[in-house]
């Protein structure tokens, strides 16, 4: 495997920050994951429209232009030969000295990109059973909305998950509304056939996927309400699903162990997943 760091590909095995990285020292960065999908990106205007903002909202200065970046993700790709993948930007505010405030001069910011094949099949056959989901208290900061690679209170409930035998955490703020997953965003569908996801404010990350299934459901001329929804909404619902650009859409089975609907994906999940791609930005092949 190849990796590309700071102006080199490298093998993987190679690949190497520096100890003062700020992205390891603070978690001062941010990273995207975008869908490799028979040798084609998926969705990348959507992905790099949000690693600008999230650079912005930190006040870290893009590593390279757009053009460039888009080079230097298909060519990471194409280094690895992934046909159906994932790539990873990680881009943190740079070396310098550890001091909490930012550097002055500000440090050249610290480019990461990486590519790996994912085992289709195994995802499809994980969508065609389903999942659980466990509910926890929402422990992050305040601006999930920002893709910071800051990703503790993640690791903790994704293994907390584990443990409980499910694959994904919906946090669940104070009022008890569901903001997202660990790592995706959630969904409902009522049992009157309405489907609905939160409204993208700072609660929540604005996923692509998410993005991908609203193009889908106009498309279709279904209805989307965007809105929050509690845990006892969702265990009453038809169907639950998750959305990610490396999961793509996941029917979930039961929440805290409760069957949702008759605790089988549900047929509007799992037709949001066969369609997905209809609607999604695809790359030239890579
Ligand atoms: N929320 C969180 C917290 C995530 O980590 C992810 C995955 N990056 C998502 C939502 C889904 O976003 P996307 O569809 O862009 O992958």
């Amino acid at each position: 495997r190849i990796a590309y760091v700071n102006g080199r590909y490298v093998p993987h095995r190679d690949a190497m920050v520096h100890v003062e990285d700020r992205g390891y020292q603070f978690a001062d960065g941010v990273y995207e994951v975008c869908e490799v999908h028979e040798g084609r990106l998926v969705d990348e205007t959507r992905h790099l429209d949000r690693l600008d903002r999230s650079l912005r909202e930190l006040r870290i200065a893009s590593p390279m232009g757009r053009a460039q970046l888009t080079t230097v993700m298909r060519e990471t790709v194409a280094r690895n030969r992934v046909r159906n993948g994932l790539v990873y930007v990680q881009v943190t505010r740079g070396v310098a000295r550890r001091d909490h405030p930012f550097p002055d001069p500000a440090p050249r910011p610290a480019l990461v990109v990486t590519a790996k094949w994912t085992d289709r099949s195994g995802l499809d056959k994980l969508a065609a059973r389903g999942i659980g989901v466990i509910t926890v208290p929402e422990n992050r900061w305040a601006r999930p909305d920002i893709k910071s690679i800051g990703l503790l209170p993640n690791v903790l409930v994704k293994q907390q998950a584990r443990e409980a035998g499910a694959r994904e955490a919906w946090y669940v703020d104070r009022d008890g509304m569901v903001t997202e997953g660990g790592s995706s965003n959630a969904w409902i569908v009522t049992t009157d056939g309405r489907i609905v996801t939160r409204r993208a404010d700072n609660a929540i990350l604005k996923g692509v996927t998410r993005a991908g299934v609203i193009d889908l459901l106009g498309r279709r001329n279904l209805q989307l309400e965007e809105r929050a929804f509690t845990v006892a909404e969702a265990k009453a619902a038809s169907e639950a699903f998750i959305t990610s650009a490396s999961n793509l859409v996941v029917p979930v089975v039961t929440i805290d162990g409760e069957k949702v609907g008759d605790g089988t994906p549900g047929p509007v999940a799992l037709s949001l997943r066969a369609g997905l791609h209809e609607v999604t930005e695809m790359s030239r092949p890579v």
